[in-house]
């Protein structure tokens, strides 16, 4: 197949694979592992889980692979995901080999933060720049029921520790479900006015077809909701334009606060319009929309070619067969979700995608 890139960047390196949408796609969400140390009511069940086998996820060599190949079609940014990532043995390793692919130029990653109190120094080193951690509650028992095996010390605890080692700026990711924890939305919110922090509510979305789906519909809460209540108690939230076109959270600043509120919200205000991320999953597909079923393997391409011995000639062959793949699934790209029709994905769940 033949492959379109386009020339825009001034360094003469190709600027992103365009979809059929005329959207540039240069952002590569990447899962490590569907598994997680924690069960939040509307992403994971506590009981029936059937993970993916070792041997069926991307190996660290294999995640190279699909990064340089992303990388020379024009793709410039990475973040880790899971499941928790921060849970796969090998991830200090990963994010070494990723940071070290020539044309990416950001490694972030997505975590609960528990394991960052370990990590967080080796994997500054190694090359990522910056986290999002995900923390739903200022109150150690709301916190327990939401995100079940969460303790609020160790999430914390994450956070001072990703900031020690510098994996600036933090964003704190923040989920409201009703009658669980709204009572939080303006202490989280409040957070912002001493700590130069993005605290970023993020609406709930169905995903699979479990009893998380159905949590994530009744339980939901709009963001608009969300910003009446943090105004009544906090001031009036100034808009703050946004560095980055596609970033998907809208940002704002309260009276005399040195950080960021953000509300990301797929459900209620979509911004598929300006989408610009392919995701692969810990098992090797590229899983063209969050919220859509459809996926292009590419594990299989890998693995009939070979990646694991560094051989060049084989790496270069991988490379090229893999971003075909990888412009076949950003051509197939849908237009966006189409949640307000009632549809959204079936065959995963969010730990099994990674947001
Ligand atoms: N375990 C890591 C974490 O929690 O940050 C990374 C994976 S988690 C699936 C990524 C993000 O998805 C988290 O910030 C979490 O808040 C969000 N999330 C999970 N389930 C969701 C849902 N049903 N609707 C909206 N956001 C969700
Ligand atoms: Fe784990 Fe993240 Fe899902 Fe919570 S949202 S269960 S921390 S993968």
């Amino acid at each position: 197949m033949t492959i379109t890139l386009h020339d825009g960047a001034r360094d003469g390196t190709p600027d992103g694979l365009h979809d059929g949408f005329g959207r540039r796609i240069d952002y590569l969400r990447i899962s490590l592992t569907d598994r997680c140390n924690l069960r939040c009511r509307y992403c994971m069940p506590t009981h029936g889980l059937a993970f993916a086998p070792d041997d069926a996820l991307l190996s660290a060599a294999e995640i190279e692979t699909v990064v340089r190949a992303a990388a020379s079609v024009g793709f410039r940014k990475v973040r880790l995901t899971g499941g928790e990532p921060t849970l796969r043995r090998d991830v200090v390793d990963i994010v070494g080999r990723i940071a070290a692919v020539p044309g990416i130029r950001d490694v972030s990653m997505t975590t609960n933060g528990i394991r960052l109190v370990a990590l967080a120094g080796e994997l500054k080193a190694a090359g990522l720049t910056r986290v999002n951690i995900h923390v739903d509650s200022v109150d150690p028992s709301r916190l327990a029921d939401l995100m079940r095996w969460g303790k609020a010390d160790d999430l914390w605890a994450g956070v001072a520790a990703a900031e020690a080692a510098g994996l600036l700026p933090i964003k704190l990711n923040c989920v409201v479900a009703r009658g669980y924890n709204e009572a939080d939305i303006v202490p989280l919110a409040r957070l912002t006015i001493e700590h130069d922090w993005t605290v970023r509510f993020i609406e709930l979305m169905p995903l699979g077809s479990g009893a998380e789906a159905q949590f994530s519909i009744d339980r939901y809460v709009s963001n608009a909701d969300i910003a009446v209540r943090i105004e009544a108690a906090l001031g009036p939230l100034t808009p703050l334009a946004n560095a980055d076109a596609s970033d998907e959270a809208r940002n704002f600043t309260l009276p005399g606060a040195c950080g960021r509120v953000g509300f990301i919200s797929p459900v209620s205000e979509p911004y598929c319009g300006n989408c610009n991320r392919m995701r692969l999953t810990a098992d090797g597909k590229f899983h063209l929309c969050l919220l859509h079923d459809d996926e292009i393997d590419v594990r299989a391409v890998l693995r009939e070619v070979g990646t694991g011995d560094g051989a060049v000639g084989e790496v270069g062959d991988a490379v090229e067969r893999v971003a075909a793949v990888l412009a076949r699934a950003v051509a197939m790209k849908p237009i966006g979700h189409a949640l307000a029709a009632g549809v959204h994905t079936e065959g995963r769940r969010m730990h099994a995608i990674g947001g």
